[in-house]
């Protein structure tokens, strides 16, 4: 009995000692080494962005804001489990001015195209790739000039409730 009690203590301890790991890094980061100076432009100069999409047809994300002339890197995430054909997600940037309702009706009869209209790409400015559940995509493109522009999902019926706003400043 008293054995068993011992090893559970050890495994306690053990744990313990292994949750702290994730927490060191932080603290042995090297100070005033030079490193720092050039993380802060970096992150600057790129916006990274995530977004994820689920099986109830919904993005987790209404809006991004981005500075002009920002090199972007969006990751989309569908975070669901079922099949690309049923529930597929995309992120699809467009040009101001773009109805996305016309732009979603007219992608539902683009499936051999990953459900992107060929005669309205000169209204795409970035897209994903169409996901299933499980999958993601990361995508890099310029920020377009300053204003608002509109993202959507183009699988038919999505965009309804999958768009939001991209704002650039
Ligand atoms: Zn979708």
């Amino acid at each position: 009995m008293k054995k068993l009690l011992v090893i559970f203590i050890a495994v306690l301890a053990f744990s313990c000692g292994d949750n702290k790991k994730t927490d060191t890094p932080a603290e042995t980061r090297p100070i005033g080494s030079g490193v720092e100076e050039v993380t802060p432009s970096e992150t600057d100069a790129v916006a990274n962005l995530q977004i994820e999409g689920n099986d109830q047809m919904q993005y987790n994300k209404k809006e991004f804001r981005v500075k002009a002339g920002q090199k972007v890197r969006l990751t989309l995430k569908h975070v669901g489990s079922m099949d690309k054909k049923t529930m597929g997600h995309n992120w699809v940037l467009l040009t101001q001015g773009t109805d996305i309702m016309e732009f979603g009706q007219a992608s539902a009869t683009a499936e051999d195209n990953d459900y992107i209209p060929k005669d309205r790409e000169d209204q795409v400015i970035a897209h994903t790739k169409m996901l299933g559940g499980g999958e993601s995509d990361t995508i890099e493109f310029d920020a377009p000039p300053a204003g608002t522009y509109e993202f959507i999902c183009s699988f038919p019926g999505h965009v309804a409730l999958m768009k939001g706003k991209f704002i650039v400043e």
